[in-house]
């Protein structure tokens, strides 16, 4: 995986208490820091150049997160929800996938920040579970960033999962794309922690995934927070139909499943490339080696272009026989998918997204 070397760090005045600054000054001796009141932290998130998002990456802000951390998953209209959580501790992402949303989720605010405010994030988690403890929560730390891609140098998740392993009606999933896994080792998940990885073959990985870690590095990072007690997760998602995409799924699936444990597998999800016409024009701009923009895609009810509906079944059918060849009882799920979708694949729609919610919370342990 590609190091992450900010050019410049700029952080907001009063954010030199938390420890992720603390963490930052070691990480980064070298990287000049520059301090600003919020308005200033604000004006320097805004990018001047013609690729305002890939300067946004080369620049980190730290700054306090105003409002509220923990959001319900928004899911997509009309599709199953699985009944998700989601922190949001930073803002965009060191890497650089040629299909990523937030290039044209965070058009507008494409600075890369992190929130120095963990104390607010811990307290508001706090009272959020204690206060139903009779609801079992599936939260997660990976939506608009990668969980992990930062952590070697903010040490985030040393200051949170001590606090979410000791919870009783949760499970935290850290989702990443990276191999950054080092700090998670020197901590105990008690059995409350999930590091999922999202999956594509190789192939895949080195033209659309850039500045991620390798296949093989994350698996290796996988086998290693196996051995430390994390329960894995596999996101196959975005699936990539190209030549000889079946050859290439296969034989990712089967590598997974010989080298880790498959009953330590939390869930598997599936889920095919989406884009939107914003996207698309992003994604030709930032990237025009891709060959993503090339298949066919259809627009859905939800605004969002997928693969033809018999295109997407044949292949989710196709990934469920392999995985099922290696694990007949993991649990596998789509994600963003319709209720037909789910009826031709599975054989049965969950009846509402508790139903989901609760699937996988029973499989996560
Ligand atoms: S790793 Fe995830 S958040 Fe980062 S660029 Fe890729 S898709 Fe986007």
């Amino acid at each position: 995986m590609r190091d992450f070397e900010p050019q410049e760090i700029v952080v907001e005045t009063g954010s030199e208490q938390s420890p992720i600054f603390r963490n930052l000054k070691q990480a980064f001796p070298q990287v000049p820091f520059t301090f600003t009141d919020q308005r200033q932290t604000e004006a320097s998130s805004l990018g001047v150049s013609n690729d305002p998002l890939g300067e946004g990456k080369l620049k980190l802000l730290l700054m306090r997160h105003r409002g509220e951390f923990l959001k319900k998953c928004p899911g997509s209209d009309g599709q199953v929800c699985c009944n998700y959580f989601v922190i949001n501790f930073a803002s965009n992402c060191p890497m650089e996938c040629s299909y990523c949303y937030l290039q044209e989720y965070l058009a507008h605010n494409p600075a890369l920040k992190v929130f120095s405010n963990v104390d607010d994030l811990l307290s508001e988690a706090d009272h959020l579970l204690s206060r139903h403890r009779r609801f079992f929560f599936r939260i997660g730390t990976g939506e608009i960033t990668d969980s992990l891609a930062l952590d070697p140098y903010i040490g985030f998740c040393a200051e949170v999962v001590p606090f979410f392993a000791e919870q009783p009606n949760l499970l935290l999933e850290l989702k990443t794309k990276s191999d950054c896994v080092d700090g998670l080792l020197r901590l105990d998940p008690k059995e409350r922690v999930v590091v999922s990885w999202s999956m594509n073959p190789q192939k895949v990985i080195g033209i659309d995934e850039q500045g991620t870690a390798s296949f093989e590095e994350r698996l290796t990072a996988a086998r290693r927070c196996q051995a430390a007690g994390y329960k894995l997760g596999f996101h196959f998602d975005p699936m990539i139909e190209y030549d000889g995409w079946e050859e290439g799924y296969r034989d990712m699936v089967e590598r997974i499943f010989a080298q880790v444990d498959h009953r330590r597998i939390a869930w598997i999800s599936m889920g095919v490339l989406r884009t939107t016409p914003g996207l698309k024009r992003i994604m030709r701009a930032r990237f025009p080696a891709t060959r993503l923009l090339t298949g066919e895609q259809v627009l859905c009810p939800d605004g969002k272009m997928r693969y033809f509906q018999p295109l997407r079944v044949s292949m989710y059918r196709k990934m469920l026989r392999w995985i099922r060849a290696a694990s007949p009882t993991v649990f596998v799920y789509l994600c963003m998918e319709s209720r037909e979708v789910w009826q031709q694949v599975f054989g049965f729609i969950p009846a509402c997204e508790k139903e989901l919610g609760s699937r996988l919370a029973n499989f996560g342990f």
